[in-house]
């Protein structure tokens, strides 16, 4: 078997890595994507290797696996640098902490790391995908390595984190309008999972920390909001301080 070149190059004092997949994902923007991977199960996407790497030898033995790793580039943010300090939206966005002590996007060096299930390994008209769920990755964000996850070392159930200890609770409920239903109803065939996605996103509350720190202290938040899923425009406001309504969906 010959031996493929290797992707990476190593100058004096920087790498070039190659891309080796493309995410497809629901996510068409950054707002609302969770923070996390696997807080959104019904958050359903692909990646779809590419160039030289889209090679169905390459992922032989991995459907073995229920989880993988994806290391990937903050693609979105990158040209806006990074600075030392961050404010980490679970401390309500007035704390300041060290960049590398936290998951912030803007990082020296802007790779992402997220644990995902692996549903399915697809290789049809030579191109190989890996369907996966739980992702908190936007759509085309570039893929640059993939691993098995391995819970032996990988998972440490009593490490320390810190104010990350904890996964965020979902703190609103989420209720749909009838017009909204309609178009769920409408959408069903092809997105079966749109209603369950949609309200496992709103339950997390993914406004910014201190709209949400406002309405722990009772004031009204007004504002309309959007989300973009799939091709769909989703509107959405609060009803109450713990109430979320979906009104439209285009
Ligand atoms: N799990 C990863 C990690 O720990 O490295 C990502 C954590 S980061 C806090 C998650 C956020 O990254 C998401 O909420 C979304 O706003 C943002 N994001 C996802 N994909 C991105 C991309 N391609 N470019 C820039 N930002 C992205």
């Amino acid at each position: 078997m010959s031996k493929e070149e290797s992707l990476i190059s190593l100058q004096t004092d920087s790498i070039n890595l190659n891309i080796i997949g493309n995410v497809c994902s629901p996510y068409k923007e950054k707002f609302a994507i969770p923070r996390q991977p696997g807080l959104v199960p019904s958050a359903k996407g692909k990646v779809k290797l590419v160039d030289e790497a889209n090679n169905i030898e390459l992922v032989r033995g991995l459907e073995q696996f229920s989880h993988i790793w994806l290391l990937f580039v903050f693609h979105e943010t990158m040209e806006q640098g990074w600075k030392p300090l961050v404010r980490p939206p679970r401390l309500g966005g007035n704390k300041k902490l060290g960049v590398l002590a936290t998951r912030s996007t803007f990082r020296p060096n802007p790779i992402g790391m997220s644990v995902v299930k692996l549903d399915e390994i697809e290789c049809s008209n030579k191109q190989v995908e890996l369907h996966i769920s739980g992702l908190d990755l936007l759509d085309q964000t570039p893929i640059v390595d993939i691993k098995p996850y391995i819970p032996y070392s990988d998972a440490i159930p009593n490490a320390q984190a810190s104010f990350a200890q904890e996964q965020p609770k979902k703190v609103l409920t989420v209720a749909f309008s009838t017009p909204a239903k309609i178009v769920l109803q409408q959408a069903i065939k092809a997105y079966p999972d749109l209603e369950n996605l949609i309200a496992q996103i709103l339950a997390q509350d993914p406004r910014p920390a201190y709209k949400q720190s406002l309405s722990n202290n009772l004031v009204i938040d007004e504002k309309i909001y959007g989300i973009r899923l799939y091709q769909f425009n989703i509107k959405w406001r609060l009803i109450s301080a713990s109430q979320i309504e979906v009104f439209e969906i285009n």
